[in-house]
């Protein structure tokens, strides 16, 4: 992962003045079924993005997705978004702009290009579609680190036709991974929960080359606690991923890591639900000490109320330890925190489950590489 950054034009050093530039966002938000945005944490996040292009007199247009419509579908059109963004820049005007019929563009005009996973050359990652696009602007930026690990038209096929630029958010989104996988500030904790084991093996395997303390809970953990012989009972846990259980608790040995499994837990019907009140005790001990710390997936069945207990627990910790660098991500985690005001206290909340997921374990994504300059 060295150098990631390398032979990548940064919009955070290089200026972009007097252009058309398509700027791709992940403007990918929840929203309510009054299609209103649930959770902005993502179009807050590449608003600085956007306001440097417009000082230096750019006209911008924004390209997004939103969710993963079936052809068009008006309850993914990105209207909410368009609204918020005439809200956020009140001295400008937001068009919203279907099919590329873009009307004469103001500097002070934000263009909103309608939902660009309504056309079907984007996830095919077609050279047409991305020629279409390449046409309505002078350069490109991504600042979309959440579909960075996709091969779509907007994220990849876009950067042969235009000169293209790293754009303040996703920079940011790199910056922080780099800094958990090369030389962390010991103690480096990670907390990592969420249902299944066998989506984060590899992730898991990564993560015991640079950390100290391995925290697990949740789901997840149900598969280490049985392969160490303790009863789940009707717990969701993977029988056949015990072989893998065993093999991270093996490598963690010889690796020097301690991994920390829940004593305790609460729930229903002999089921696993939450971690309980004493391994919130010593989860939150371990976290306290840490210097460098990285979470991603809730500890317990976070959707319901009653067993969001111990998730909570965890962000309050990570959010008590004002020495660490800290590292949140991942679609459901951020859900079970988001709204929270004292989320400002993590160092970095990554706008990309997936993406943040994939570039820990592979080192790169297809989006990252797709910027670097062509000799
Ligand atoms: P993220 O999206 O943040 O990467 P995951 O998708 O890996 O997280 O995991 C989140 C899911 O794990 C949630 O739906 C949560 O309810 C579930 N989960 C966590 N702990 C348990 C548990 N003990 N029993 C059942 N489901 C759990
Ligand atoms: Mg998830």
């Amino acid at each position: 992962m060295t150098d990631l950054l390398n032979n990548i034009k940064l919009l955070s050093q290089n200026k972009i003045e007097n252009k058309r530039v398509l700027l791709r966002v992940d403007f990918n938000v929840p929203l309510t079924e009054n299609l209103e945005i649930a959770d902005d944490v993502r179009i807050v996040k590449s608003i600085p993005t956007i306001q440097l292009l417009l000082k230096n007199n750019n006209k911008v247009i924004l390209v997004s997705h939103l969710g993963r419509p079936k052809g068009r579908d008006t309850k993914l059109s990105l209207k909410p978004i368009a609204d918020y963004l005439t809200k956020v820049f009140p001295q400008n005007t937001v068009p919203l702009v279907k099919d590329f019929q873009i009307p004469t563009q103001q500097s002070s005009d934000i263009i909103l290009l309608e939902n660009i996973r309504f056309y079907e050359g984007e996830d095919k990652n077609d050279e047409a579609f991305a020629k279409e696009l390449a046409n309505l602007a002078d350069v490109y930026v991504n600042d979309a680190f959440g579909v960075s690990h996709r091969s779509a038209a907007s994220v990849i096929g876009i950067t042969k036709l235009l000169s293209s630029y790293c754009g303040l958010l996703l920079e940011q989104e790199i910056r922080a991974v780099e800094k958990i996988m090369e030389n962390p500030k010991k103690p480096v904790v990670a907390i990592i929960g969420g249902a299944k084991i066998s989506t984060k093996i590899i992730l898991l395997e990564k993560l015991l080359d640079v950390i100290d303390t391995l925290i697990l809970g949740g789901g997840l953990a149900n598969t280490f606690l049985l392969a160490q012989g303790l009863d789940v009972g009707n717990s969701l846990v993977e029988k056949d991923q015990v072989n893998e259980a065993k093999h991270i608790l093996s490598k963690a040995a010889e690796k020097n890591v301690t991994i920390v499994l829940p004593v305790d837990n609460t729930g229903l019907e002999n089921k696993i639900l939450d971690i309980g009140p004493k391994t919130q005790k010593v989860f939150a001990e371990i976290i306290e000490k840490a210097n460098t710390i990285i979470w991603n997936g809730p500890v317990g069945y976070a959707e319901d109320e009653r067993f969001a207990k111990g998730t909570q627990n965890i962000f309050t910790a990570i959010t008590q330890n004002t020495h660490a660098f800290s590292l949140v991500g991942g679609g459901d985690t951020l859900a079970s925190v988001s709204g929270n005001p004292d989320i400002s206290k993590i160092t970095h909340v990554s706008t990309g489950g997936g993406a943040m997921l994939e570039l820990i374990e592979k080192g790169t994504l297809p989006g990252i590489e797709a910027l670097k300059q062509k000799k």
